[in-house]
């Protein structure tokens, strides 16, 4: 990607001849479109994204992998039945109460625990993995990329519009994790919504399930969208809008194809048992982040230690209890409650952080480092880089600490400020 980026950048003559010269054919409507993008540059922006937008989103759900299995083999047969089945797909559970799906380009998907709950059989499962695929296969998000940059281009402006939206970890985010950010919050067209429903349901019918799900499952969307709480503006409803509209469109599309196939509910039910069974540990987890952030450290410690108790696998319990003391300044208590969370997931960059925090204010500052280290190579963020400046401050190398707080620095937020006080009183 970033090849053609900096050359489109380089001249706004060069972008108009691109204009004339890039056109392609979708490869699911068959249209002819903007084509800036190359499928090997989608592959490459799905690739390098892909794991910060996890990161971003909670990491991966763990405690039940089997889940994680049958979700990805749900997500490959429909990927199969797809126009662009080889892609290199990829198909995750989120460790996320928020129902929400979403899809980078090059075919890679996320579906958060939060909407498994919200469905009833695998043919559900297969309408959202389906929509998915096609805002992959149908180049959607590169296409909302290649928006913004003949935009961005056109008024001769140097960055690129993916820009965050203003929520916790979004203001944190430094360097290449604001790209991955840019592609979660997409928000795609009425008639991109329809095309995913549309071109997924016809692969789901391929797949052997019955359409009707996508009517179902469309009904939901409606009906839990009209009792909406806060929370889920952020998350599916925000990206993909529910409407009567899109229910009557896939009634019609259930219609054409017939309702024939399998529904799957007793399988779908078996493989979401635990996480039915654990939803209360998780409520009570979310409530408890909602207290934390409140400063309601008490109550927030309640709340951990009831959802700790409840499922003692789940690694984000045991982090939430070290952010409590953490908060509390007692970092010395924090660190064994950091330690579970890391041994039952050493890929969730939080933990890392957090520990990384408690060990440079315990001046342990090697160990320091390379929790930091890990942290931000699974996502790139302005608290973990202006601690690491402190540490290599603390170790006596300036050009570290500088480098350190210049990429902290980039960031509007209270760790960026800091960071910029720290290049002051460095003279850098
Ligand atoms: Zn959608």
């Amino acid at each position: 990607m970033s090849h053609q980026i900096v050359l489109l950048r380089a001249s706004g003559v060069a972008l108009a001849l691109l204009l004339i010269t890039a056109c392609a054919v979708n490869p699911v409507t068959g249209q002819r479109e903007l084509g800036l993008i190359s499928e090997a540059e989608e592959i490459a922006i799905g690739r390098d994204n892909y794991v910060a937008g996890q990161q971003m989103q909670s990491g991966r759900y763990n405690v039940d992998p089997v889940l994680n299995d049958y979700v990805a083999q749900v997500g490959q047969r429909l990927a199969e039945a797809s126009d662009r089945p080889g892609l290199p797909y990829e198909f995750v559970v989120l460790n996320n109460s928020v129902p929400n799906a979403w899809a980078m380009p090059g075919g890679k998907i996320a579906i958060n625990r939060g909407l498994l709950l919200e469905m009833d059989s695998e043919a559900e499962l297969a309408a959202v993995l389906g929509h998915e695929i096609v805002h992959a296969a149908a180049r959607h998000s590169a296409r909302g990329m290649e928006r913004n940059l003949a935009l961005q281009l056109g008024l001769g402006l140097g960055a690129m519009a993916l820009g965050t939206r203003e929520d916790n970890v979004g203001m944190l985010l430094v360097g290449g994790a604001s790209i991955a950010a840019g592609l979660l919050n997409q928000r795609y067209s009425r008639e991109a919504e329809l095309e995913a429903d549309r071109y997924g349901t016809i692969y789901m019918a391929r797949a052997g399930y019955n359409p009707e799900a996508a009517v179902e499952l469309q009904q939901t969307f409606v009906r839990l969208s009209e009792g909406r709480e806060s929370g889920w503006l952020d998350g599916l409803f925000a990206s993909h809008p529910p409407s009567q509209q899109r229910v009557e469109a896939n009634r019609a599309t259930a219609t054409e194809l017939g309702r024939e196939g399998r529904m799957g509910r007793e399988t779908y039910q078996q493989r979401i048992a635990v996480l039915k069974r654990t939803a209360p540990a998780y409520e009570a987890y979310d409530e408890g982040r909602r207290a934390l952030r409140d400063g309601e450290t008490d109550k927030a410690h309640t709340l951990a230690r009831q959802a700790v108790a409840a499922e003692p696998r789940e690694a984000l319990f045991h982090g939430l209890l070290g952010d409590i003391d953490i908060q509390r300044g007692r970092y010395r208590d924090a660190l064994p409650h950091l330690e579970r969370a890391m041994a039952r997931n050493n890929e969730y960059f939080a933990f890392h952080l957090n520990a990384g925090i408690a060990m440079e204010q315990l001046q342990d500052y090697e160990r320091a480092r390379s929790h930091l280290e890990k942290s931000i190579q699974l996502l790139p963020t302005a608290p973990a880089h202006y601690t690491a400046g402190n540490v290599a401050r603390a170790q006596g190398d300036r050009n570290r600490a500088i480098e350190h707080y210049r990429t902290a620095a980039q960031s509007d937020s209270e760790a960026g400020a800091r960071a910029r006080r720290a290049l002051q009183e460095m003279g850098a």
